[in-house]
């Protein structure tokens, strides 16, 4: 299966650094192909200056969200044929950022995934545990839980990532050691048994504090099919040999 590597920009660049970035990402991509397939998730507003930036380099567009309905009276929503046709091919949902700061639910988020599949995108959904979580030892049956309430039914590769973030980990410079990745990716490989299509074939990315120092061994972890970056993202430099990590 060919590895994900994935930028979240999260709510960060302007047109002139944004477009700077994904050129110099293109300009790599260009000259050395990387093995793993990769992905820029900027903001909404940029989607078509790097649609333009990444032009023929193989680099693939996503957006951060998208809204559950196609079109209609949704002030300051983005419905996901919008994504589409500014380019994107996958949309990130129910990121632990928005399921805190929106109150996202389960259901909302498997809402906007069917509604990701419905305008051709590739739903990647995002799950993961709070610190309290861990500490209480409900990590894999929280995961869980939310896979079977966030996941429409019976979605293919082509439809579905699945990101394992845990919440504790994001933009801490903490991760989960290698065999505690290797439990819950595990865990949410069985679950995805009664959930989906094609269970082997859904990619299951670890986010979460990635770096270059810590790539390569979190990318050798079984059942971990590529990475969703956020910090690091930012910067072309480490993106890029976290993508090469992933090779
Ligand atoms: C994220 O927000 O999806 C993320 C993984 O962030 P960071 O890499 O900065 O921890």
């Amino acid at each position: 299966m060919r590895k994900l590597v994935a930028g979240n920009w999260k709510m960060n660049g302007l047109t002139a650094d944004g477009v700077a970035l994904a050129r110099d990402l293109a300009a790599r991509a260009k000259a050395t192909p990387p093995a793993c397939e990769v992905l820029l998730c900027p903001p909404a507003p940029l989607l078509a200056p790097l649609a333009n930036a990444i032009a023929g380099s193989g680099i693939v567009l996503g957006g951060q969200d998208c809204h559950t309905e196609a079109k209609g009276a949704h002030t300051g929503d983005i419905g996901a044929p919008m994504l589409k046709d500014a380019g994107c091919a996958y949309v990130i949902v129910g990121h632990s950022e928005r399921r805190h700061d929106h109150k996202e639910t389960d259901a909302l988020v498997r809402a906007k995934a069917s509604a990701a599949v419905a305008a051709g995108l590739c739903a990647i959904v995002c799950i993961g545990e709070t610190a309290a979580e861990r500490s209480g030892g409900r990590t894999e049956a929280v995961v869980v839980r939310q896979l079977q309430a966030s996941l429409p039914l019976r979605l293919g590769p082509a439809q579905l990532v699945v990101a394992y973030e845990p919440v504790w980990a994001i933009g801490t410079g903490r991760t989960p050691t290698p065999p505690e990745v290797a439990a819950v990716h595990a865990r949410i490989r069985a679950a995805l048994r009664d959930l989906v299509a094609e269970p082997a074939g859904i990619r299951i990315l670890y986010g979460g504090s990635v770096k270059p120092a810590n790539a390569r061994e979190l990318m050798t972890v079984a059942d971990v099919d590529g990475a969703l970056i956020g910090g690091a993202s930012l910067v072309a430099d480490e993106f890029w040999a976290i993508a090469q990590a992933c090779g």
